[in-house]
């Protein structure tokens, strides 16, 4: 008999959980999502994480792993230039004595993760060259590696793949019973497993089962701008000293940002103070920007840890709920990796080498009482 998996979310990690979960024909797959605010729909869409400051170790894997399963997924999918490009990336540091730090740290990184690719000190000009949309270059360094996803356009492509295999995709909001039951629009559902990816909502999702999750949202927004100009594929992405960063997507379309803001709660609503200091932070880069090429404000709402890392796996006492959150702002980059270790999961019952990238899941989960 078939195995029911259901998922609920269709962000980075719904997406991708069902993508690799569609390969097993023994399975049917049913995936719900409410369908507002999701964050992968919203963000800015750098994957780049080697050159992060960033101490923790097993993030650091869990990004290196994600960022390294996009060509892979892209080439077994098909999916074109406009969903995702790896166009480099270029960090700016103004100090001489920065920028040299920054390549040795690019340098030293590359022995244990080659996807950095090539790596190179640029001048301001040669910089500009690069991205010829800049008025106002500063050097910096380049890595081969980095890359631009539009994570709206990537989630939906592996939905569509995975609904010509065994998915199933449902519109609507979920709720929990206290022994976990699963309380959709079309009434209560069983399963063998579910899969919670709900990113910030996870939190909400759970307590009626009596477990606090140390998830809080955070409320981010960002700019686009369609330019009358147009531009190569292989343009990078720069990520500016001190400013937002400023991403040249596909041929005229310009994003700025992103904002982290913290005790926003799950707030949707755009703010025109908050437009105007993404606009000044680009109109810095490239002083020709006007705020009528301005063609959208996105908000999305991501999900933080008290430690900022992510968390997955089963739940300690209820093996068939698997949870998933905590992404923060490198979401887009970690996302494909928690996805194929859940999917894993659901297929082998093992959890390999996660304490490589996580801690022990009962750190992010407490009782209510
Ligand atoms: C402005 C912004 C810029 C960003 N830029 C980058 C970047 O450049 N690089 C990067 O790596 N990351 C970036 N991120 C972070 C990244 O987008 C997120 O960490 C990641 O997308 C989270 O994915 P997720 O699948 O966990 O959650 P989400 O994408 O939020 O998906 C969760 C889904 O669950 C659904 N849901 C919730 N509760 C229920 C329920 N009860 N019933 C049904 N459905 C439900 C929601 O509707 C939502 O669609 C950015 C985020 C933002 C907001």
């Amino acid at each position: 008999m078939q195995k029911q998996v259901t998922i609920i979310g269709s962000g980075i990690v719904g997406a991708v959980t069902a993508y690799y979960l569609s390969a097993d024909p023994t399975l049917n797959v049913t995936i719900y999502d409410e369908g507002i605010g999701q964050a992968t729909k919203n963000s800015a869409g750098i994957i780049s994480p080697w050159l992060s400051k960033r101490r923790n170790k097993r993030w650091y894997e869990l990004a290196k792993a994600g960022a390294a399963l996009y060509p892979e997924i892209v080439q077994a999918t098909q999916m074109g230039y406009s969903v995702y490009q790896q166009a480099g990336t270029i960090v700016t540091r103004q100090a001489p004595a920065d920028l040299d730090a920054l390549y040795d740290l690019a340098l030293e990184r590359r022995q244990q993760a080659p996807q950095i690719g090539t790596v190179e000190k640029l001048t301001a000009a040669e910089v500009q060259d690069r991205i010829p949309l800049l008025t106002n270059p500063e050097p910096g360094i380049f890595i081969s590696g980095g890359a631009r996803v539009d994570g709206d356009k990537f989630a939906h492509n592996l939905l569509k793949y995975a609904e010509q295999r065994n998915l199933v995709r449902h519109k609507g909001k979920v709720t929990l019973g206290d022994q976990g039951q699963l309380l959709t629009p079309h009434g209560q559902q069983a399963y063998d497993t579910l899969i919670l990816a709900v990113g910030a909502w996870l939190k909400p999702l759970l307590l009626p089962m009596g477990i606090v999750a140390d998830v809080r949202p955070q409320k981010g927004q960002l700019i686009e701008l369609q330019l009358p100009e147009s531009w190569g594929d292989d343009v990078p992405v720069l990520m500016p000293e001190g400013e937002r960063d400023f991403i040249p997507f596909t041929r005229s379309k310009l994003v700025v940002g992103a904002t982290h803001e913290d005790e926003m709660g799950y707030d949707l609503q755009t703010s025109e103070l908050v437009e105007q200091d993404l606009f000044a932070s680009g109109v810095k880069l490239d002083s020709r920007l006007t705020t009528d090429q301005i063609s959208q404000v996105k908000v999305g709402t991501r999900a933080y840890t008290r430690d900022f890392a992510p968390f997955f796996g089963p739940l300690p006492d209820n093996p068939h709920i698997l949870v998933a959150s905590g992404l923060g702002s490198s979401g887009l980059t970690t996302g494909p990796m928690i996805g194929k270790l859940l999917a894993d999961y659901v297929q082998t019952g093992q959890q390999t080498d996660w304490d490589r990238y996580q801690l022990s899941i009962e750190t992010y989960l407490e009782d209510a009482d």
